[in-house]
């Protein structure tokens, strides 16, 4: 059982700092170092303001760290390009954030192909298969054509997460996903994040506040004042 896994993502002394060059100038982030790797099922948890959004979004490379190096599947991505991040992220990246952020107009089927059509243009049978398909694996089959205003917040967070496996990501990130759940709707969430990451083989690391459901992950990352704590 010694055979090494692929690693996914590595930070290296990631520091975060918000209105650089003002005097409000604050940094949030002091040195985080962090390893993920193929099937890596990590809760990350820490108290509110601690900066666990903020490293969310550096590692799903909506925000540019302001030292250090983040590695996505080998690649430093600091001196990438604009474009090369959003191709990286696009193809390796799933997000799903405490608001589901679907998009109302469209039906529960188009919200899953939305990420398909960025990338390859008008939907092929082959994108609505595949689009079918995770929304059956969320449990949504008879759900396709509905809206998410005709759907509990449970169900439109389960679209969010087939649409967030849609490119078939390495990684899987998670912002409170289920912060705005009932605890059974937040308990069956949960369960479908570690479906996911052992049917599609994807590292998953989600935010959480709770403890029970931080205690069912296989590892624990704990943020105080933008530093890792050890694990105890
Ligand atoms: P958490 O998700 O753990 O609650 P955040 O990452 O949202 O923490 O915030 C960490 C710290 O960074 C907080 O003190 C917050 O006020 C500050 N912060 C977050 N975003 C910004 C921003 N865009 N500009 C300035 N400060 C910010
Ligand atoms: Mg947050």
């Amino acid at each position: 059982m010694s055979e090494q896994k692929r690693e996914i993502m590595r930070l290296e002394g990631i520091r975060k700092s918000y209105n650089v060059g003002q005097p409000n100038e604050i940094e949030v982030l002091h040195g985080i170092d962090l390893t993920l790797v193929d099937d890596d099922f990590v809760a990350l948890v820490g108290p509110s303001g601690s900066g666990k959004s903020t490293l969310l979004n550096l590692m799903g490379l909506l925000d540019q760290p302001t030292a250090g190096e983040l590695y996505v599947l080998g690649q430093p991505t600091r001196s990438m390009e604009d474009q090369q991040r959003t191709q990286l992220r696009g193809s390796a990246l799933g997000f799903v954030f405490q608001f589901h952020h679907l998009i109302q107009a469209f039906t529960a089927l188009d919200n899953v192909l939305m990420p398909m059509m960025l990338r390859a243009g008008k939907p092929n049978r082959d994108a609505i298969a595949r689009a079918r398909e995770l929304l059956a694996a969320v449990g949504l089959e008879d759900y396709l054509q509905r809206k998410p205003n005709e759907l509990s917040g449970g169900q439109q967070q389960r679209v969010a997460i087939a649409r967030a496996l849609a490119t078939d990501p390495a990684l899987l990130l998670a912002d409170e996903p289920t912060g705005n759940l009932d605890s059974q709707s937040a308990e069956d969430v949960f369960a479908l994040f570690r479906k996911v990451q052992q049917e599609h083989h994807c590292a998953v690391l989600l935010v959480t506040h709770d403890n029970d459901l931080a205690a069912k992950c296989d590892r624990t990352v704990q943020l105080v004042d933008g530093s890792i704590t050890p694990e105890p």
